[in-house]
């Protein structure tokens, strides 16, 4: 029987002790070689049961392979120099020192298939992979060799449907891709960047989806919040483009945002991945919070094409903070299941 409201979770996972540096952002891996691929391992079946137990139906790597979501992907990547760094201002907010592309960028080898083998090994749920998206990627970057943010996202979204076939292959069922950056840069999404999009979910039969948040929080995040105004109208700009384009679903993040819950019917027929949970704070939310959040998301779209979810990742937050919110999550949606089957 297909499940109503199926629940998943946009992106991090907390990584535990053995493998990171708890409750920070990028920390950097505590153990190498050999033993980092059993710590991955050992966190990914950690990740998986706090996921269970909570009643999470599409079941996420919740980024436990992973470092950066946009570096570690890149670092696999031939054309970019990661000791030669600079200072750029990613998405027009906050400096950041990045590596450079010095020049073609190509994949030689696949990045996450292994993990994503093992976690298929681990369950018989639907599982969720996510990737950077290629706008996002060309903004965590210095480019010193295609000089055009258009011509250098075209190569990296043919890297990343190399990636996304092999990890299709591999039994993933829906593909994610990270694009915060779509927040940004209007002009350019609308110009280029959804194109890119497609052109990395090229071929693929499994499940598609683009995750566009207001980001972690972290400092520079909420400050970009609180100079947006009363009413968030990012999403208006690139909902058009991205309802007719061939991307199946689109994650958001409507809990304690500011954005007009109205803005949703604009992506009509899409699936919609749904932030319920607000990931910049340790307050738990109520299940009739998230129920709430969800009844208001249901008046634009459709019971069958709504994935109750988190806003964005988690990993600054605690094991004990994460589960907490995660069973708010399912209890929030379990409420809205009832009143759906009543
Ligand atoms: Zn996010």
């Amino acid at each position: 029987m297909k499940t109503l409201l199926p629940i998943t979770i946009a992106g991090s996972l907390p990584k535990p002790s053995w493998l990171a540096q708890p409750e920070t952002l990028w920390s950097p891996w505590k153990l190498q070689n050999d033993e980092l691929v059993q710590g991955k391992q050992d966190a990914l079946r950690l990740s998986l049961l706090n996921q269970q137990q909570a009643g999470i139906n599409i079941i996420s790597d919740g980024e436990q392979s992973r470092q950066h979501f946009v570096t570690t992907f890149i670092e696999h990547l031939d054309g970019v120099d990661f000791e030669n760094r600079k200072t750029v201002k990613i998405r027009d907010r906050y400096d950041a020192s990045v590596p450079m592309v010095v020049g073609p960028v190509t994949r030689q080898k696949s990045v996450f298939v292994e993990d994503a083998k093992f976690l298929r090994s681990q369950t018989k749920q639907p599982i969720k992979w996510a990737l950077p998206g290629p706008m996002t990627m060309v903004d965590t970057l210095y480019d010193d060799h295609y000089k055009s943010r258009e011509k250098l996202a075209w190569e990296f979204a043919k890297i990343l449907n190399q990636e996304a076939k092999e990890l299709e292959a591999a039994g993933v069922d829906i593909i994610q891709f990270d694009e915060p950056a779509f927040n940004v840069f209007f002009d350019e999404v609308n110009d280029w960047g959804i194109a890119a999009l497609e052109r990395a979910v090229e071929g693929l039969k499994c499940q598609t989806a683009v995750h566009i948040c207001y980001g972690y929080g972290i400092k520079a995040n909420t400050d970009w919040k609180k100079s947006l105004g009363a009413e968030w109208r990012q999403y208006e700009e690139i909902f058009p483009k991205l309802q007719s384009s061939n991307i199946d679903i689109i994650s958001l993040e409507c809990q304690n945002s500011r954005v007009p819950m109205e803005l949703i019917e604009l992506l009509r027929g899409k699936k919609v991945m749904v932030g319920a949970i607000d990931v910049a704070t340790n307050n738990i939310e109520t299940p009739e919070e998230v129920a709430d959040t969800l009844r208001k998301a249901l008046q634009f779209v459709d019971a069958q094409n709504l994935y109750p979810c988190t806003n964005c990742g988690m990993v600054p937050l605690s094991q004990e903070v994460t589960r907490a919110k995660l069973n708010a999550l399912a209890a929030g949606t379990e409420i809205i299941r009832k009143e759906l089957s009543a």
